[in-house]
């Protein structure tokens, strides 16, 4: 690659729709172009890029024992229908007529298809198990694209699914993907954690992601400090204290609180007017109801009340986690008023449930039997005090919708507490169970002759987003420093000055190397082009090996830069396509 010729133009300044730092050095040192909202072209040095993080996925795919294949991305819409995720997927999908007004969608992700395949061509437990994988574009609809190519709404993603006859049988596939996402992930070079994960959109049971570990990142999860438990927040499940006796607590007594706007007021007066005989009462002692609208797939839409314990605010993202494929609204005025009986700022218990109002209320799980309450009393400027759980009021059921916070208890563990942490999701594993199987009817005889539904695992990879997440993890203020086996190529050879000779020495150099297979970055741009402008797209540009042809040449050496290290080196030119060559080989 001659930097004379080489199709890339650097950019002095950040590209101003990028807010985190690999979208803008990605964009100015010339790898990627944004071709419209989520969606981009790599350039040649982005391709060279991205093909070796494909060439890793794959390659360790492939050692793993999976066979590649791969679907179409414009697909028929029948399939999704049969498992209902046409609809379920509401606007996050691009749906595409074609000239006959007939339905289409571009794939999200494939598991229609492999089901279908599989169901084509196999029939016997003797053809189990099998695994598949494609490397392929997916498009979706993202309400929010961000980050350049980290959230995309076009993206390439590996996904994989194992057919098995047995749960053992899918068991061993779960864990030889879990096995080869390690050494593809240690391979990448980026720091992650493998996490609890709710199966989401897919159903199914078992379920893990593995997570990048990067601030920038729009997933937390939560690791305990004694145990080895480690979650998306989103499927921290809070364990349920046991009940408690209440025969000591006063009988419920609704009392006057007006000027109470927040929870935190509520408290001051409570205190001041009722005080506790045995401590102050604190914002864990209130329960506090929100109301919600579910907005399901059809379009049909639902209240909900969720009860949440004072000093916790609704998770949102915790909240959509448990309730996906339905979204979840605000209730508006409009809709607040058609429940007369509702009284703002004063909702409670007295009217709430399936069996009032008509509104679902379920509660978090730490709203025991026994537990006491203090509690809207669904009559303006008034609470209800000593609301005791299945004497006063009995919720509908529980809901995991409350924050979690750093210092809770680990559902695990006895001893630990929780920390949490910011990461992005670069892989997903899970067991998806009979599912799919069952919508599509695929079926196989088992070995005494009987039709068995097979049971899967679905498993990605997100290729594409490997990209950003590596160079978040791979860069200093002067630009990228890839590691060796993603750079675009091993070394960037820059020809510093003006002089024919030291043109010809890199020239020759650059061949030297290229004759062993190294890929070389020549910088052979003459004229106008300064050294310093020179060395800034290199460093920008992020080879690891960085090779100046310069002022050394007169006593017969050139210099070798460790792009990461800064550390710097003179070699003989006689012996620099060797030490070169050797400092590259490892
Ligand atoms: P996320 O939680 O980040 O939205 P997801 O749970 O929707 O991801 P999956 O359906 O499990 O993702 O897809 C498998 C992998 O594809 C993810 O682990 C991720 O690495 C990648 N991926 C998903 N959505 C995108 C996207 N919009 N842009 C780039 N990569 C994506
Ligand atoms: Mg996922």
């Amino acid at each position: 690659m001659r930097m004379s010729q080489l199709f890339v133009r650097t950019l002095r300044d950040d590209p101003n729709d990028a807010e985190v730092p690999s979208h803008r050095l990605l964009v100015r040192a010339g790898y990627i172009r944004r071709a419209a909202p989520g969606i981009y072209t790599w350039l040649p040095l982005g391709l060279k890029v991205y093909r070796n993080v494909e060439r890793i996925v794959r390659e360790e795919m492939d050692a793993m024992g999976a066979q590649e294949l791969q679907f179409p991305a414009l697909l028929p819409k029948e399939p999704y229908e049969a498992t209902n995720r046409w609809e379920e997927y509401g606007d996050g999908i691009f749906r595409v007529q074609d000239r006959k007004g007939a339905d289409y969608l571009l794939g999200p992700t494939h598991e229609e298809m492999f089901t279908l395949v599989v169901k084509d061509l196999y029939s016997s437990y003797k053809d189990l198990p099998v695994w598949l994988y494609q490397i392929q574009t997916k498009y979706r609809d993202e309400a929010r694209p961000r980050a350049g190519l980290m959230r995309g709404r076009e993206f390439v993603m590996k996904d994989s699914y194992s057919f098995d006859v047995s749960d053992e049988g899918l068991d061993a596939s779960y864990n030889a993907h879990r096995a080869a996402y390690i050494k593809t992930f240690d391979r990448l070079g980026f720091d992650y954690v493998i996490v609890k994960a709710t199966a989401g959109a897919m159903g199914g049971s078992k379920s893990e992601e593995f997570l990048a570990k990067l601030d920038v990142g729009e997933d937390t999860f939560v690791q305990c400090a004694a145990c080895d438990y480690a979650a998306n927040v989103e499927a921290v499940t809070v364990p349920a204290p046991p009940a408690q006796p209440y025969d000591d607590v006063p009988a419920a007594h609704a009392e006057e609180t007006p000027d109470t706007p927040t929870i935190d007021s509520l408290v001051a007066l409570l205190n001041e007017r009722y005080p506790r005989d045995d401590r102050p009462w604190a914002a864990g002692d209130t329960l506090k109801n929100v109301l919600v609208m579910l907005k399901h797939p059809d379009g049909t839409k639902e209240p909900l009340a969720i009860g949440i314990p004072g000093d916790r605010d609704v998770d949102q993202k915790r909240l959509e986690g448990q309730l996906e494929p339905i979204e979840v609204e605000p209730m508006t005025e409009e809709e607040l008023r058609s429940f007369p009986d509702i009284v703002k700022g004063y909702i409670g218990p007295g009217v709430l449930g399936e069996e009032k109002t008509g509104i679902r209320f379920v509660v978090d799980p730490r709203i025991v039997e026994g537990t006491r309450w203090v509690t809207g009393a669904d009559v303006h400027n008034q609470h209800a005090i000593d609301m005791v759980v299945g004497r006063d009021f009995t919720p509908d059921g529980t809901i995991e919708a409350a924050n979690v916070r750093d210092g809770d208890a680990c559902p695990n563990c006895a001893e630990g507490t929780l920390a949490s942490a910011r990461g992005i999701e670069m892989g997903h594993i899970f067991q998806l169970g009979r599912k799919y199987a069952e919508a599509l009817d695929l079926k196989v005889l088992d070995e005494n002759g009987k039709l068995v539904t097979v049971t899967m695992g679905s498993y990605g990879i997100g290729v594409s987003r490997a990209v950003p997440v590596i160079a978040e993890g791979n860069h200093d203020e002067l630009g990228l420093c890839w590691p060796r086996e993603i750079a675009p190529a091993d070394v960037h050879i820059v020809a510093a000055g003006k002089d024919a000779a030291l043109f010809e020495a890199a020239e020759k150099l650059s061949g030297e190397l290229a004759a062993q297979g190294i890929e070389v970055i020549y910088d052979d741009r003459a004229g106008k082009i300064s050294p310093g402008v020179k060395f800034k797209d290199a460093e920008l540009i992020g080879v690891p090996t960085i090779v100046t042809v310069g002022r050394g040449l007169a006593d017969g050496v050139v210099e070798v830069k460790d792009r990461r290290t800064g550390a710097k080196q003179d070699v003989a030119v006689a012996e620099a396509a060797a030490a070169i060559a050797a400092i590259i080989r490892g």
